[in-house]
């Protein structure tokens, strides 16, 4: 059997990529998911061209539409983010991608575990942009975040979902 093409957050591979210059790298996902899977890293903030490291962002507003704005200098990168989404999910159709797994909590990776602050305080718990995008366009496409492959009934069920993601355009 071929092994499934999974679209990975580049920091949980190692790369250096996050907003600090430092990875968040998860050494369980070869060691769980490396002899049926490839890891194809993508790293959304660093594709836009932000550099790293980089000022920090968060997702703010509409928890069901959160805008994703810098900390300090307030820069609002939600439409950026969007449209380079769109880009790279057009691109990754043309591959045989059969699902995701994202970081957690983070303004573009996160799976419906971002803060969304409202005025002030934290008032809800979103998605980040990209992951956003991704669950909007492909509904039918495995995603899951790194943490939750922990759990073996998490991971056996993203597991047995992949044969049935999308393969192609
Ligand atoms: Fe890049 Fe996503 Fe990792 Fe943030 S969570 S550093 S956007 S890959």
């Amino acid at each position: 059997m071929l092994p499934y093409t999974l679209g990975v957050s580049a920091c949980l591979l190692g790369q250096k990529v996050r907003y600090d210059g430092r990875h968040k790298f998860d050494p369980t996902l070869e060691q769980l998911l490396g002899r049926q899977c490839v890891f194809m890293p993508i790293c959304p903030e660093v594709e836009v061209g932000l550099g790293t490291p980089r000022e920090p962002m968060r997702l703010e507003g509409d928890p069901a539409n959160p805008r994703a704005i810098t900390l300090h200098s307030r820069r609002d990168l939600t439409d950026l983010l969007a449209a380079h989404a769109r880009k790279r999910l057009d691109a990754l159709l043309c591959m045989p991608v059969q699902g995701f797994i994202l970081t957690c909590r983070s303004p573009s990776c996160g799976l419906r575990s971002v803060p969304v602050y409202g005025e002030g305080d934290r008032t809800a718990i979103g998605s980040g942009i990209f992951a956003r995008a991704c669950a909007d366009r492909l509904p039918q496409l495995p995603m899951v975040e790194a943490i939750q492959l922990q759990q073996p009934e998490v991971r056996h069920l993203f597991l047995a979902s992949l044969s049935g993601g999308h393969s192609s355009p």
